[in-house]
């Protein structure tokens, strides 16, 4: 752990970077950066152990305030403690697929982003070595130049029979542990509060995070940025009821993507695209019953199928990414057959639209949300038509829930491009038109991915930080 201050000690300094948030980004962020900084992590939330937090199952979850105009429920899930989500998070690291990151080259939709696969792909070694991130060899449906660090978890029976039936099944990548210095999974389904502390979060990882100069606040939160003459010169914090002005030669926002836009909207940066395009992945759980399907995997998402992710498809509407559990949580009920039930996850791409936006009301803020983009509801409905075609004969799809309120992966709210008058950040994650600015996270998003985002929020934050001199 980072030597923690008081709001007066850390007033009383000048540092050479100031970062808000102490997840994923931030955390990855800072090890990025080149040594011998003074660096000062703020965190809003307090600092909860492990142990607590299973016993006591208290996160601290966000009150999100809403104006939700769409016909479908929608929940934003965020936490607000030290670690941020890496506490509740699942912990599966795909990386995005080489075409997630040209969707207007190959396919006429959205924005390209500004870089590719190749560019990010060292970055992403380096995070999955740090995760400890288990999924295999080198052979691999997306281009890797070197292993997972760690091989991939025991696959379930049915991961088996769907592999046998079609090369597009692949082991989930996770940084819930088969080998390294945390407990191996013990593939118990209830990963959001991990009672052995196997998965990859903050908490656990401080001791690696180790940056020689970086100290801690926690308990306060960022409120605005100090602008000055076009230039970061600190931040406004509220802690306790006090309000005090810390100051810094830099500032990096890793607060995610809704709280990032909310800080940068609350410092006066003017920008037509600022917190406009929030959007989340949408998602349905679907069953397929038959024999020769079971349980008994390494990890509670074992496999990934990757059959609908990309194609020409992605033109006309999303492709789908599936996941299947290892959780039993939906039994068959005939004598003998209570495990041959497959419990899957289907995943679509949204894109971001104007109408989807953070706005500040008054001294606090609002989500204005009209709904996911058709595109992603179009992508659901083609990949349940599809979905029989590529099951194994003998294995029948055959219900489905209604989609999930959220996919917990925010993200489009400040996104990131070369054009200061389309993106709010530059591809190095610097806000455009302020100096010494920075803004990481799932914000800077031009698309959405159909894979969950955190390996490459974490990628996109540790290549910023290199890049800072
Ligand atoms: C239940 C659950 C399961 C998930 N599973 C997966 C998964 O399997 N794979 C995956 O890729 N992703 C998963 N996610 C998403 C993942 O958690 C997020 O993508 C990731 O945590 C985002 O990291 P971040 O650094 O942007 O922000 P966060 O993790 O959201 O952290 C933001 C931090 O900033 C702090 N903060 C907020 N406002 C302020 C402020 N004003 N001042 C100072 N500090 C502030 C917060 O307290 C928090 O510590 C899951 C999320 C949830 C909720």
């Amino acid at each position: 752990m980072f030597p923690t201050l008081t709001l007066t000690e850390a007033k009383g300094r000048q540092w050479d970077m100031i970062i808000a948030g102490s997840s994923f980004s931030a955390m990855f962020f800072l090890q990025g950066l080149p040594k011998g900084l003074s660096v000062l992590v703020i965190e809003k939330g307090r600092h909860m152990t492990h142990e607590e937090q299973i016993t006591t199952g208290f996160r601290n979850l966000e009150d999100v305030p809403m104006v939700n105009t769409s016909p479908h429920q929608k929940e934003w899930v965020l936490h607000t403690l030290l670690g941020g989500n890496s506490n509740c998070w699942w912990a599966c690291t795909p990386r995005f697929h080489p075409s997630d990151f040209r969707m207007q080259s190959l396919y006429g939709v959205g924005e390209d982003w500004p870089l590719t696969y190749d560019d990010l792909a060292p970055f992403y070694q380096e995070v999955e070595e740090a995760m400890d991130v288990n999924g295999g060899g080198s052979d691999h449906v997306l281009p890797r130049d070197k292993p997972f660090p760690y091989p991939a978890h025991l696959p379930t029976r049915s991961d088996k029979l769907l592999r046998a039936h079609s090369d597009m099944w692949w082991a989930q990548p996770t940084a819930r542990a088969n080998g390294g210095p945390r407990a191996q999974c013990c593939a118990n389904g209830i990963c959001d509060e991990c009672p052995i502390d196997s998965k990859y979060t903050v908490l656990n990882s401080f001791d690696r995070l180790a940056y020689d100069g970086a100290h801690l606040l926690t308990e306060a939160e960022v409120r605005a940025i100090r602008i000055e003459g076009g230039r970061a010169t600190g931040v406004q914090v509220r802690s306790d009821g006090t309000e005090a002005e810390i100051t810094g030669s830099a500032v990096a926002l890793g607060a995610n993507a809704l709280f990032n836009a909310v800080i940068l909207l609350r410092s006066g940066v003017d920008h037509p695209k600022l917190g406009v395009g929030i959007n989340e992945q949408v998602a349905q759980n679907v069953l397929v019953d038959g024999p020769g399907l079971g349980y008994f995997g390494g990890t509670s998402v074992t496999g990934h199928g990757y059959a609908l992710y990309d194609g020409p498809h992605r033109a006309e509407h999303s492709g789908v990414l599936m996941e299947t559990y290892n959780a039993p949580m939906e039994l068959r009920r005939e004598p003998g057959r209570w495990g041959e039930r497959l419990r899957m996850k289907i995943i679509a791409e949204d894109l971001p639209r104007d109408d989807n936006r953070v706005v500040l009301r008054g001294d606090d803020y609002v989500i204005e949300w009209a709904g996911h983009d058709d595109y992603a509801w179009r992508g659901l409905e083609w990949g349940m038509e599809q979905l029989q075609s590529i099951l194994p004969d003998g294995l029948d799809f055959w219900g489905f829930t209604e989609p999930v309120k959220t996919e917990k992966h925010v993200m489009g709210t400040h996104r990131f491009g070369t054009d200061p008058a389309r993106h709010v950040v530059d591809p190095d994650l610097r806000v455009h038109g302020v100096a010494g600015l920075f803004a990481l996270g799932s914000g800077v998003f031009p698309t959405s991915s159909l894979a969950n985002p955190t390996l490459t929020i974490s990628a996109l934050a540790l290549r910023a930080g290199r890049q800072v001199e």
